[in-house]
Protein backbone atom coordinates (compact mmCIF):
# COMPACT_ATOMS: atom_id res chain seq x y z
CA UNK A 1 0.00 0.00 0.00
CA UNK A 2 1.30 3.37 -0.57
CA UNK A 3 1.18 6.71 0.81
CA UNK A 4 0.66 9.40 -2.10
CA UNK A 5 1.92 11.90 0.33
CA UNK A 6 5.20 10.74 0.52
CA UNK A 7 5.43 8.05 -1.99
CA UNK A 8 6.13 5.63 0.99
CA UNK A 9 5.36 2.03 0.44
CA UNK A 10 4.70 -0.02 3.33
CA UNK A 11 6.02 -3.45 3.13
CA UNK A 12 3.58 -6.01 2.79
CA UNK A 13 2.76 -8.58 5.70
CA UNK A 14 4.50 -12.50 5.59
CA UNK A 15 2.22 -15.06 7.35
CA UNK A 16 3.56 -18.35 7.71
CA UNK A 17 0.79 -21.56 8.15
CA UNK A 18 2.35 -24.78 9.47
CA UNK A 19 0.70 -27.78 10.32
CA UNK A 20 1.30 -31.86 10.41
CA UNK A 21 0.63 -33.13 6.89
CA UNK A 22 -3.24 -33.93 7.20
CA UNK A 23 -4.41 -31.51 9.64
CA UNK A 24 -5.76 -29.47 6.92
CA UNK A 25 -3.22 -26.93 5.98
CA UNK A 26 -3.77 -26.55 2.61
CA UNK A 27 -8.02 -26.70 2.33
CA UNK A 28 -7.68 -24.12 5.01
CA UNK A 29 -5.42 -21.74 3.31
CA UNK A 30 -7.32 -22.23 -0.33
CA UNK A 31 -10.38 -21.34 1.68
CA UNK A 32 -8.78 -17.95 2.98
CA UNK A 33 -7.26 -17.00 -0.06
CA UNK A 34 -10.99 -16.98 -1.86
CA UNK A 35 -11.70 -14.41 0.71
CA UNK A 36 -8.98 -12.62 0.87
CA UNK A 37 -7.59 -12.30 -2.73
CA UNK A 38 -5.30 -9.62 -2.38
CA UNK A 39 -2.67 -12.44 -0.31
CA UNK A 40 -0.09 -13.58 -2.66
CA UNK A 41 0.36 -17.64 -1.83
CA UNK A 42 3.84 -18.47 -2.50
CA UNK A 43 4.12 -21.78 -4.73
CA UNK A 44 6.76 -23.93 -3.07
CA UNK A 45 9.79 -26.05 -5.29
CA UNK A 46 10.03 -29.47 -4.23
CA UNK A 47 12.20 -32.11 -5.32
CA UNK A 48 8.84 -34.77 -4.27
CA UNK A 49 6.82 -36.58 -7.06
CA UNK A 50 3.53 -34.72 -8.00
CA UNK A 51 0.58 -36.64 -6.21
CA UNK A 52 -1.91 -37.52 -9.28
CA UNK A 53 -3.90 -34.61 -8.58
CA UNK A 54 -0.98 -32.08 -8.59
CA UNK A 55 -0.13 -29.55 -11.38
CA UNK A 56 3.09 -27.98 -11.84
CA UNK A 57 3.43 -24.59 -11.22
CA UNK A 58 0.00 -24.32 -9.43
CA UNK A 59 0.54 -26.84 -6.55
CA UNK A 60 4.49 -26.99 -6.33
CA UNK A 61 7.06 -26.41 -8.79
CA UNK A 62 8.32 -30.11 -9.08
CA UNK A 63 12.08 -30.34 -9.57
CA UNK A 64 15.03 -32.80 -9.73
CA UNK A 65 17.19 -33.32 -6.58
CA UNK A 66 19.99 -31.83 -8.51
CA UNK A 67 17.97 -29.00 -9.91
CA UNK A 68 17.00 -28.46 -5.73
CA UNK A 69 20.98 -28.41 -4.92
CA UNK A 70 21.44 -26.28 -7.95
CA UNK A 71 19.27 -23.90 -6.78
CA UNK A 72 20.15 -23.91 -3.25
CA UNK A 73 24.17 -23.51 -4.42
CA UNK A 74 22.61 -20.20 -6.41
CA UNK A 75 21.48 -18.88 -3.20
CA UNK A 76 17.70 -19.00 -5.02
CA UNK A 77 16.28 -19.84 -1.36
CA UNK A 78 14.26 -17.42 0.96
CA UNK A 79 13.86 -20.95 3.17
CA UNK A 80 14.88 -24.65 2.40
CA UNK A 81 14.55 -28.07 4.55
CA UNK A 82 14.76 -31.68 3.87
CA UNK A 83 10.50 -32.10 4.77
CA UNK A 84 9.76 -36.35 5.51
CA UNK A 85 13.07 -36.63 3.01
CA UNK A 86 11.92 -34.44 0.61
CA UNK A 87 13.69 -31.21 -0.83
CA UNK A 88 10.89 -28.67 -0.27
CA UNK A 89 11.54 -24.48 -0.35
CA UNK A 90 10.59 -21.17 -1.07
CA UNK A 91 12.20 -18.91 -3.97
CA UNK A 92 13.49 -16.10 -3.15
CA UNK A 93 11.19 -14.42 -6.27
CA UNK A 94 8.10 -15.67 -4.62
CA UNK A 95 8.26 -13.56 -1.73
CA UNK A 96 10.72 -10.45 -1.44
CA UNK A 97 9.28 -9.07 -4.60
CA UNK A 98 6.04 -8.62 -3.69
CA UNK A 99 6.67 -7.71 0.09
CA UNK A 100 8.56 -4.80 -1.09
CA UNK A 101 5.80 -3.46 -3.49
CA UNK A 102 3.37 -3.49 -0.29
CA UNK A 103 1.59 -7.45 -1.18
CA UNK A 104 0.83 -9.79 1.84
CA UNK A 105 2.45 -12.97 1.42
CA UNK A 106 1.53 -16.40 2.67
CA UNK A 107 4.02 -19.51 3.14
CA UNK A 108 2.72 -23.26 3.58
CA UNK A 109 6.03 -24.52 4.91
CA UNK A 110 6.98 -26.80 7.91
CA UNK A 111 8.54 -26.13 11.43
CA UNK A 112 12.07 -25.54 9.86
CA UNK A 113 11.26 -23.12 7.50
CA UNK A 114 9.14 -20.92 9.81
CA UNK A 115 12.19 -20.85 12.00
CA UNK A 116 14.65 -19.54 9.21
CA UNK A 117 11.40 -16.97 8.42
CA UNK A 118 11.20 -15.40 11.92
CA UNK A 119 14.84 -14.95 11.40
CA UNK A 120 14.66 -13.26 8.53
CA UNK A 121 11.74 -11.30 8.80
CA UNK A 122 10.97 -10.64 13.00
CA UNK A 123 7.33 -9.37 12.21
CA UNK A 124 6.65 -12.34 10.46
CA UNK A 125 2.91 -13.63 11.46
CA UNK A 126 3.08 -17.46 11.91
CA UNK A 127 0.11 -19.80 12.19
CA UNK A 128 0.32 -23.34 13.37
CA UNK A 129 -2.75 -25.32 12.54
CA UNK A 130 -3.36 -28.62 14.85
CA UNK A 131 -6.06 -31.37 14.40
CA UNK A 132 -8.20 -32.31 17.28
CA UNK A 133 -7.07 -35.60 17.91
CA UNK A 134 -4.04 -37.87 16.66
CA UNK A 135 -7.13 -40.33 15.70
CA UNK A 136 -8.66 -37.74 13.29
CA UNK A 137 -5.46 -36.40 11.66
CA UNK A 138 -4.94 -39.97 10.79
CA UNK A 139 -8.47 -40.47 9.84
CA UNK A 140 -7.74 -37.19 7.79
CA UNK A 141 -4.30 -38.51 6.16
CA UNK A 142 -5.91 -41.80 4.50
CA UNK A 143 -9.13 -40.35 3.85
CA UNK A 144 -7.27 -38.11 1.09
CA UNK A 145 -6.55 -40.90 -0.09
CA UNK A 146 -3.74 -39.23 -2.40
CA UNK A 147 -0.51 -41.29 -0.05
CA UNK A 148 0.65 -44.57 0.04
CA UNK A 149 0.54 -46.64 3.20
CA UNK A 150 4.47 -46.37 3.65
CA UNK A 151 4.16 -42.30 2.93
CA UNK A 152 0.95 -42.10 5.49
CA UNK A 153 2.78 -43.74 8.18
CA UNK A 154 5.98 -41.85 7.56
CA UNK A 155 4.01 -38.16 8.03
CA UNK A 156 2.33 -39.67 11.27
CA UNK A 157 5.52 -40.41 12.71
CA UNK A 158 6.66 -37.06 11.94
CA UNK A 159 3.68 -35.23 12.92
CA UNK A 160 5.01 -35.99 17.08
CA UNK A 161 7.63 -33.47 16.06
CA UNK A 162 6.21 -31.27 13.66
CA UNK A 163 3.45 -30.62 16.58
CA UNK A 164 6.32 -30.48 19.56
CA UNK A 165 7.03 -27.15 17.63
CA UNK A 166 3.39 -25.58 17.82
CA UNK A 167 4.49 -23.37 20.84
CA UNK A 168 6.97 -21.51 18.74
CA UNK A 169 3.82 -19.93 16.83
CA UNK A 170 2.12 -16.62 17.23
CA UNK A 171 -1.12 -18.67 16.75
CA UNK A 172 -2.63 -21.74 17.22
CA UNK A 173 -5.58 -22.66 15.47
CA UNK A 174 -7.77 -25.65 15.74
CA UNK A 175 -9.32 -27.42 12.61
CA UNK A 176 -11.74 -29.27 14.05
CA UNK A 177 -15.22 -27.54 12.79
CA UNK A 178 -13.85 -26.31 9.29
CA UNK A 179 -15.68 -23.29 9.32
CA UNK A 180 -14.73 -22.38 12.62
CA UNK A 181 -11.27 -22.74 12.06
CA UNK A 182 -11.36 -20.74 8.54
CA UNK A 183 -13.17 -18.04 10.61
CA UNK A 184 -9.85 -17.72 12.68
CA UNK A 185 -7.79 -18.20 9.91
CA UNK A 186 -9.46 -15.06 8.71
CA UNK A 187 -9.75 -12.64 12.10
CA UNK A 188 -5.97 -13.84 12.42
CA UNK A 189 -5.43 -11.99 8.85
CA UNK A 190 -7.84 -9.17 9.40
CA UNK A 191 -6.48 -8.14 12.62
CA UNK A 192 -3.10 -7.65 11.55
CA UNK A 193 -4.34 -5.70 8.59
CA UNK A 194 -5.81 -3.57 11.40
CA UNK A 195 -2.55 -2.56 12.97
CA UNK A 196 -1.45 0.65 13.47
CA UNK A 197 1.97 0.72 11.54
CA UNK A 198 -0.36 -0.46 8.92
CA UNK A 199 -2.92 1.90 9.45
CA UNK A 200 -1.29 5.08 9.70
CA UNK A 201 0.34 4.10 5.98
CA UNK A 202 -2.90 3.14 4.48
CA UNK A 203 -5.18 5.88 6.26
CA UNK A 204 -1.59 9.05 5.64
CA UNK A 205 -5.08 11.12 4.50
CA UNK A 206 -7.53 10.54 6.58
CA UNK A 207 -4.99 11.17 9.58
CA UNK A 208 -4.06 14.90 8.24
CA UNK A 209 -7.59 15.35 7.29
CA UNK A 210 -8.53 14.55 10.76
CA UNK A 211 -6.21 16.52 12.07
CA UNK A 212 -6.37 19.66 9.89
P1 LIG B 1 0.92 -32.12 2.90
O1 LIG B 1 1.51 -31.48 4.11
O2 LIG B 1 0.25 -33.39 3.21
O3 LIG B 1 0.08 -31.19 2.09
O4 LIG B 1 2.12 -32.63 1.99
P2 LIG B 1 3.25 -31.87 1.21
O5 LIG B 1 4.17 -32.91 0.65
O6 LIG B 1 2.66 -30.92 0.25
O7 LIG B 1 4.03 -31.07 2.33
C1 LIG B 1 4.79 -31.75 3.29
C2 LIG B 1 5.43 -30.75 4.26
O8 LIG B 1 6.32 -29.88 3.56
C3 LIG B 1 4.44 -29.83 4.99
O9 LIG B 1 4.84 -29.74 6.34
C4 LIG B 1 4.62 -28.51 4.29
O10 LIG B 1 4.31 -27.43 5.13
C5 LIG B 1 6.09 -28.55 3.96
N1 LIG B 1 6.44 -27.61 2.90
C6 LIG B 1 5.79 -27.38 1.73
N2 LIG B 1 6.41 -26.42 1.01
C7 LIG B 1 7.48 -26.03 1.75
C8 LIG B 1 8.51 -25.06 1.54
O11 LIG B 1 8.57 -24.34 0.54
N3 LIG B 1 9.44 -24.95 2.54
C9 LIG B 1 9.42 -25.72 3.65
N4 LIG B 1 10.37 -25.52 4.55
N5 LIG B 1 8.48 -26.63 3.89
C10 LIG B 1 7.52 -26.79 2.95
P1 LIG C 1 -2.66 -30.68 4.70
O1 LIG C 1 -2.48 -29.64 3.65
O2 LIG C 1 -2.49 -30.14 6.10
O3 LIG C 1 -1.85 -31.93 4.49
P2 LIG C 1 -5.33 -31.12 3.53
O4 LIG C 1 -5.84 -29.72 3.37
O5 LIG C 1 -4.89 -31.88 2.34
O6 LIG C 1 -4.19 -31.14 4.68
O7 LIG C 1 -6.47 -31.91 4.32
C1 LIG C 1 -6.35 -33.31 4.60
C2 LIG C 1 -7.71 -33.96 4.44
O8 LIG C 1 -8.57 -33.59 5.53
C3 LIG C 1 -8.42 -33.55 3.16
O9 LIG C 1 -9.04 -34.68 2.62
C4 LIG C 1 -9.43 -32.50 3.62
O10 LIG C 1 -10.53 -32.49 2.78
C5 LIG C 1 -9.79 -32.99 5.03
N1 LIG C 1 -10.17 -31.93 5.98
C6 LIG C 1 -9.63 -30.71 6.12
N2 LIG C 1 -10.21 -30.02 7.12
C7 LIG C 1 -11.15 -30.84 7.64
C8 LIG C 1 -12.10 -30.71 8.71
N3 LIG C 1 -12.18 -29.61 9.46
N4 LIG C 1 -12.90 -31.77 8.95
C9 LIG C 1 -12.79 -32.89 8.22
N5 LIG C 1 -11.94 -33.07 7.19
C10 LIG C 1 -11.12 -32.06 6.91
P1 LIG D 1 -12.96 -26.78 -0.07
O1 LIG D 1 -11.97 -25.76 0.32
O2 LIG D 1 -12.81 -27.27 -1.49
O3 LIG D 1 -14.35 -26.42 0.29
O4 LIG D 1 -12.64 -28.05 0.85
C1 LIG D 1 -11.53 -28.86 0.65
C2 LIG D 1 -11.75 -30.13 1.39
O5 LIG D 1 -11.89 -29.86 2.80
C3 LIG D 1 -13.02 -30.86 0.94
O6 LIG D 1 -12.67 -31.91 0.09
C4 LIG D 1 -13.63 -31.37 2.22
O7 LIG D 1 -13.37 -32.75 2.42
C5 LIG D 1 -12.92 -30.66 3.35
N1 LIG D 1 -13.87 -29.83 4.02
C6 LIG D 1 -14.19 -28.56 3.70
N2 LIG D 1 -15.11 -28.08 4.53
C7 LIG D 1 -15.38 -29.04 5.40
C8 LIG D 1 -16.25 -29.09 6.51
O8 LIG D 1 -16.95 -28.14 6.90
N3 LIG D 1 -16.28 -30.24 7.19
C9 LIG D 1 -15.55 -31.27 6.80
N4 LIG D 1 -15.72 -32.37 7.52
N5 LIG D 1 -14.69 -31.28 5.80
C10 LIG D 1 -14.60 -30.16 5.08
Amino acid sequence: MSDLLTGHVERGTLFVVAAPSGAGKSSLVNAVLAQEPDISLSISFTSRAPRPTERHAQHYHFVSQDEFRAMIAADDFFEHALVHGDYKGTARQSVEPFLAAGRDVLLEIDWQGARQVRHKVPDCVTIFILPPSREELERRLRGRALDSEDTILRRLADSREEIAHAPEFDFLVINDSFDRALRDLCAIVRAQRLRRQVQVTRHAGLLEALLA
